[in-house]
């Protein structure tokens, strides 16, 4: 099975349109996303303008603010701290990486908790860990955890995963999420011994590391869920001279010979993230008025 995340998240984009319109419709609240931008790095535009769009085209309020990279780290802070008290933005979302000079942490920390809809602050990272309270989610760990229901349904309960990788971004939480299913997890990262034997393991495999097809074909348990998170630009000289194509952490050929369903890449988790910072600022817009978040 060939997880198509093009086509999974169309679903929950529409899902996400409907319930907008009945937000606005029963309650008169319109989801607000603001997006900050600090310099010019063209991969974060290319982001941010994605993000922008997509807010729109599910009739939310979209707001994108781009500033200078010289722009001082106090400016930045002042302008997430107006985003908090601005009743209209529902979620804010600061583009990383920063210029120098800016710290990435003291914003993380100064986005309002309920408004973070990265799902960065350790407020959200404590709530998903202990359970206690309602966690805004990382989008792309969030957006995994869909494409691995459409592989295995909702019953995860004792299957042996395998995450590789441990940011905060992708691999602890992605951990978490599964350990909260029930699932007998393991977090590999550059330290772990024999990673191929570890891997051989899984029913569910989540690689998150950065490396172009480390992950190989006889890494993987027959059968098994593969969620290929990484995005990896290489030199494809096969379609011209300095060309270049994305590939995943996985080498997708040899592991979907031998995996029950796998991601591609590019068109397998890249769109569930955009997807799911949609579902998070929504679900954020809900909560604002104690209503509950949809399950997507
Ligand atoms: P990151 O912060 O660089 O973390 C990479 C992790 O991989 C680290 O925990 C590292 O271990 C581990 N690692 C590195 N080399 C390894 C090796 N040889 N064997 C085992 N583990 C190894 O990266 P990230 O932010 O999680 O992103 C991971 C990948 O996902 C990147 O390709 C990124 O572009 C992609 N990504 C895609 C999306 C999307 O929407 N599709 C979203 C976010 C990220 P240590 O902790 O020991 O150093």
């Amino acid at each position: 099975m060939i997880l198509d995340g093009r086509a999974i998240a169309a679903r929950v984009t529409d899902r996400i349109g409907e319930e907008t319109v009945r937000l606005k419709q029963e309650a008169r609240v319109i989801p607000g996303l603001a997006v900050v931008l600090v310099g010019e790095d063209p991969a974060s535009q290319v982001y941010v303008g994605a993000k922008a769009r997509k807010a729109e085209e599910l009739g939310f309020h979209s707001v994108q603010h781009t500033l200078p990279a010289s722009t001082s780290e106090a400016d930045l802070l002042r302008l997430v701290e107006a985003l908090n008290r601005d009743p209209a933005i529902h979620g804010i979302l600061v583009q990383f990486p920063l210029p120098d000079g800016l710290d990435r942490t003291r914003v993380i920390t100064t986005i309002s908790p309920e408004k973070d809809v990265d799902g960065l602050h350790p407020v959200n990272a404590g709530r998903l860990a202990t359970g206690i309270g309602t966690p805004i989610v990382p989008c792309t760990p969030a957006g995994c955890m869909i494409l691995i229901r459409e592989a295995r349904g909702d019953d995860l309960g004792g299957l042996d995963a395998v995450v590789i990788g441990r940011s905060t971004l992708v691999g602890k939480p992605a951990a978490q999420l599964l350990l909260n299913r029930n699932c007998t997890v393991t977090m590999a990262h550059s330290r772990t011994r024999d990673l191929p034997a570890v891997v051989r393991r899984a029913d569910i495999v989540v690689a998150a590391v950065g490396r172009a097809e480390m992950v190989r074909g006889d890494w993987i348990k027959p059968g098994a869920t593969v969620i290929d998170v990484g995005m990896n630009r290489i030199p494809a000289p096969e379609r011209g001279e300095g060309k270049t194509r994305l590939a995943g952490d996985v080498a997708y050929e040899e592991a979907a010979a031998v995996a029950g369903a796998i991601t591609p890449v590019p068109g397998g988790v890249g769109p569930m993230t955009i997807a799911m910072l949609m579902a998070n600022t929504l679900s954020a817009a809900n909560r604002s008025i104690g209503r509950d978040a949809v399950d997507y």
